[in-house]
């Protein structure tokens, strides 16, 4: 058992977190509710046992569906393989029939009962932050693997109570009390809203603090006595009080960060809370420290951008199948490029790292040469099938519309604040789309861009047209010329006698070294290498595993070798010639004599 650090102040301050009103779908008032109730008679067979009860609202058979996705991940996961031992009966005990209907939907006869009471297992042993553990230490539960509901789809009241296993002290979610009272006890207005809030049981430690009057927590499962509470806490509110100062009001009456540290990682996010996923070890480690705040500020910043600013096919959804947008760019590609901005601008990264980010985004960008097969609009209408379902071909066949979408937002962001002359930026345009379009309608391809457009005073039609809807290279020089960057020349590459260079991604597997990986247009890709393929020699001399690299260094650029390979057990011999590793040139440096315009406007945006 993971014993946590829990400061005396936990609870009473998870209540008042907890205290604030529910989303008040005035609809959902005049149906009565759907109550589960959900019990770990054996946590650590990773079980829930749940038990609905179900108004009929006078049907002679009702239709209960489990979601197969949830939003903010764009996969059919088909969480009803996880159901098992669906049973129905009136509230007497009297059983009634059920009979699977389709793939994930039952069908349960009600003999005239006006409530009738569904019993299931869920088994739940799948560490992702869109899925559910249970364990001997604590529950992790997510509202579309979890709960069976009535297929109808009718707004309406879901209250869940948690019988917590023994040695679990508390229930937390951002799900407000339900009305009977009772500890454990949640409401969620209607389905949505129970879908939208992850609950944890356990025996977390939670730290809380408010912002500009609005209470927020951080709260931390299996610290174990490694991960550092209130130094993260402190770096959290920062970040909290950054975006807040970037927006000017906070879009939730309270906000959880729910901070799994369980050797995964992974962040999603929700109307007023987020499900994080680190390693208990991150707050030790300087660089996975600040890219797990990148996450915390990223799944914060959808809070708005997403969760209240929206693409109009992202929601009200169907849990059924795949919603479709070419938005992703923005409200994915663009909270990716605001995340570490925001932890940059609360004082926690130095500009170096915030820069060295930036790179990142911008040298896995351009080394993909799926870039240049697939616009990024199109990359997030295939989300469903490409970015969710990637394979060893992925690189050469498309891109991510986070890393394209987040470069697009810095390109962009100079892009206005150049046409204003430092007047106004991005900040402002997110801003403006929020007013205009947040909320039940939501925003149609076109109408962010044409928002942006206004706040340029400039026609950006054919800017979008070339970034989102082409495959055309992002052109970077007015943005470098703004901010008195340029990409640093590489200093490795630039050595005499470049070492010899194939391109492959290569793994090794019980001891055979393999290629993993052949992106398009290197010299492996020309010489015919296949994913898959053993690498045995050069020039009919073994190569072990661990020699591979030390042995390229001893070939040069243009050298032209056998490759002795085993492909399905049989030997191939594969002429290669060397290339020359591509320059590492995608670091971005402030130039050396900046003048005084540029310096300023890097402050402005930095600061
Ligand atoms: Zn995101």
């Amino acid at each position: 058992m993971i014993r946590s650090r829990r400061p005396l102040l936990a609870f009473a301050i998870v209540t008042v977190v907890l205290l604030s009103a529910g989303r008040g779908n005035p609809s959902a008032q005049s149906l009565d509710p759907l109550s589960y109730t959900v019990r770990f008679p054996a946590p650590a067979t990773h079980y829930a046992e749940v038990e609905a009860v179900v108004p009929v609202d006078g049907r002679p058979a009702i239709e209960l569906m489990m979601a197969a996705w949830t939003p903010g991940s764009y996969l059919i996961r088909e969480y009803a393989r996880h159901v098992e031992a669906v049973r129905a009966a009136t509230l007497d005990g009297r059983p009634l029939a059920v009979a699977k209907s389709s793939k994930n939907r039952w069908r349960v006869e009600t003999a005239g009962a006006d409530r009738v009471s569904v019993t299931y297992r869920v088994y739940c042993r799948e560490m992702s932050v869109r899925t559910n553990w249970v364990e001997a230490d604590f529950a992790m539960l997510n509202g579309a693997p979890t709960f069976l509901t009535l297929a109808d789809s009718a707004p309406r009241a879901h209250d869940v109570r948690i019988e917590p296993a023994p040695g679990w002290s508390e229930t937390v979610t951002a799900l407000p009390p339900a009305p009977d009272g009772r500890p454990h006890s949640f409401r969620a207005a209607d389905f949505d809203t129970l879908v939208d809030s992850p609950i944890i049981a356990g025996s977390p430690s939670t730290y809380a603090f408010t912002v500009e009057g609005t209470p927020h927590a951080l709260v931390n499962v299996g610290e174990g006595g490694v991960w550092e509470g209130p130094a993260s806490a402190a770096d959290v509110e920062r970040i909290v009080r950054e975006q807040h100062r970037t927006w000017g009001f906070f879009p939730y009456e309270r906000y959880l960060f729910l901070n799994m540290l369980v050797e995964a990682g992974g962040g999603l996010e929700h109307r007023d809370s987020t499900l994080l996923m680190t390693s208990r070890w991150t707050t030790r480690d300087r660089g996975r420290y600040l890219r797990w705040l990148g996450t915390v500020s990223h799944e914060l910043f959808h809070a708005w951008n997403v969760k209240q600013l929206r693409p109009a096919a992202l929601g009200p959804f169907d849990y059924e199948r795949e919603v479709f947008t070419p938005s992703l760019w923005m409200v994915e590609g663009l909270t990716s490029y605001y995340g570490p901005l925001a932890v940059h601008r609360a004082g926690i990264s130095t500009r170096e790292e915030f820069l060295d980010a930036l790179s990142g985004q911008i040298e896995t960008l351009q080394t993909t040469p799926g870039r240049l097969v697939q616009p990024v609009a199109d990359a997030s209408y295939d989300a469903w099938i490409k970015y969710y379902r990637p394979n060893e071909n992925s690189p050469n066949t498309t891109i991510s519309y986070y890393t394209k979408g987040a470069v697009i937002g810095f390109l962009l962001d100079a892009l206005l604040r150049e046409a204003t002359d430092g007047r106004r930026s991005l900040d402002d345009v997110l801003k403006a789309a929020y007013a205009r379009y947040s909320g039940v309608r939501g925003f149609r391809p076109g109408e962010f861009e044409a928002v942006a457009s206004e706040v340029a005073g400039l026609d950006l039609d054919d800017w979008f047209d070339r970034a989102i809807r082409s495959t055309d290279e992002l052109d970077y020089e007015p943005a470098l010329e703004w901010y008195g960057l340029e990409f640093a020349p590489d200093a490795e590459t630039g050595a005499e006698g470049a070492p010899a260079w194939l391109g492959l991604d290569t793994r090794v597997d019980r001891g055979r070294l393999l290629v993993a990986g052949v992106r398009r247009g290197t010299p492996g890709y020309e010489a015919g290498f296949n994913v898959g393929d053993e690498i045995l020699a050069i020039d009919d001399y073994r190569v072990l595993p661990e020699a591979w690299e030390r042995r390229l260094g001893l070939y040069g650029a243009g050298d032209e070798v056998a490759v002795l390979i085993a492909r399905r057990e049989r030997l191939v011999r594969l002429d290669a010639r060397f290339g020359e590793r591509p320059p590492a040139r995608w670091r971005l440096q402030p130039v050396a004599s900046p003048s005084a315009a540029q310096k300023g406007r890097l402050d402005a945006w930095l600061d």
